[in-house]
């Protein structure tokens, strides 16, 4: 069988199509035929070469829908039901080692130092090749750990699950107490913000504000946030007072970082209350340090600071859950729909934020 995938070859040029022939598969893998592709942000990032994780040549793309073509052999699902031709699945873009000492001892697997992942460290070198999802067919291999779908979800819709959602559910994971009657700040609009945005409402958040800087990332997020406040229209000062405003003068219980910048950083310890939690999820990529007071912004306020990196499959399953449970919501997140070869085009839509989601469709 031969498939089509859009690969990068050098990084800082445009993916390039080339086809790749499938044979004789490795026993326990399961061959899908892409259904929906992600675009995400990171992906500009990996493209221009940021991510040192990134070998070339690659087919790019972490986030995939799927249906099944083929079973080598046996292989079952999270859930212990058995994976057969015609099944929609998604899965967990990262295969961790079950060996080292994050993953058997401290149980956090999504810190594996072994961890490999789908589209972001995996070159299509060698057989067989189909390793990321900007590509009409994807081989998921025996480690990979899968998750069968309903056919009634649209796979354009819970394909945001596999990355900026489950990075999302770990990111809320992280937190020690119910989010019941807390004012949180999401700081960024975009796939990721706007996740976090829906769970922790969905989570009795009593209030969320998000912080954006894209009128048209704003608007989608005005449908189901308390406030949102626009950073191009208003000061940093008269932003801070907006928080203030709604917390009896305290700040947020919570601020949350879906932005990618480090520079949010700084912005956002100056929102959260004293005791209050700071959670880094949004920056993926190596960036400049940044001036941070630890006594004024850490210490004398008594705030936790967490860094959230990637996410496991338990908060895959907690990602695509919410998305079952608010199809409308995130249907509108997808705003954008793209062919493979249009691939180069995407990329772009999402680096200049033109799109809130794109979304790689196959036929
Ligand atoms: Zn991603
Ligand atoms: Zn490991």
């Amino acid at each position: 069988m031969k498939f089509r995938a859009m690969v990068l070859e050098a990084f800082k040029e445009p993916l390039r199509m080339r086809e790749f022939e499938i044979g004789r598969l490795p026993e326990g893998s399961v061959l899908v035929r892409t259904l929906a592709s992600g675009v995400c942000g990171s992906d500009v990032h990996i493209a221009r070469g940021e991510d040192p994780r990134t070998p070339v040549p690659i087919i790019l793309g972490h986030e995939g829908v799927g249906e099944v073509i083929e079973v080598a052999g046996e292989k079952r699902d999270v859930n212990g039901e058995s994976i057969r031709p015609g099944d929609h699945v998604i899965w967990n873009r990262g295969i961790v080692c079950r060996k080292c000492y994050w993953c058997t001892v401290a149980k956090q697997p999504h810190l594996c130092p072994n961890r490999k992942v789908y589209g972001i460290n995996m070159s299509c070198r060698d057989y067989p090749y189909l390793l990321g999802c900007y590509s009409e067919a994807v081989v998921l291999l025996p480690e990979v750990e899968v998750l069968k779908l309903s056919q009634d979800i649209d796979p354009a819709t819970v394909v945001i699950a596999s990355c900026s959602g489950a990075t999302a559910m770990n990111a809320l994971d992280s937190l020690t107490e119910p989010l019941a009657g807390k004012t949180v700040v999401v700081q960024g609009v975009g796939p990721l913000g706007i996740f976090i945005a829906v769970a922790v409402k969905s989570m009795g958040a009593s209030r969320v504000v998000v912080i954006g800087g894209s009128p048209e990332r704003l608007s989608v997020a005005k449908e189901f946030v308390d406030v949102s406040l626009n950073r191009r229209e208003l000061s940093e000062e008269e932003r801070r007072k907006k928080v203030l405003e709604i917390t009896h003068n305290r700040g947020a219980d919570i601020v949350i970082e879906a932005a990618g910048d480090s520079q949010a950083l700084l912005e956002g310890l100056n929102l959260l209350r004293r005791g209050g939690t700071y959670l880094v999820a949004g920056v993926a990529v190596p960036q400049q340090p940044i001036p941070f007071s630890v006594y004024e912004s850490l210490v004398f306020k008594g705030v936790t600071l967490q860094g959230v990196w990637v996410s496991d499959t338990r908060h895959l399953i907690q990602a695509v859950n919410l998305v079952a449970s608010h199809p409308v919501v995130f249907e509108k997140l997808v705003t954008h729909r793209f062919r493979l070869e249009q691939v180069n085009e995407a990329l772009q839509h999402v680096e200049e934020k033109k799109a809130l989601k794109a979304v790689i469709c196959f036929e």
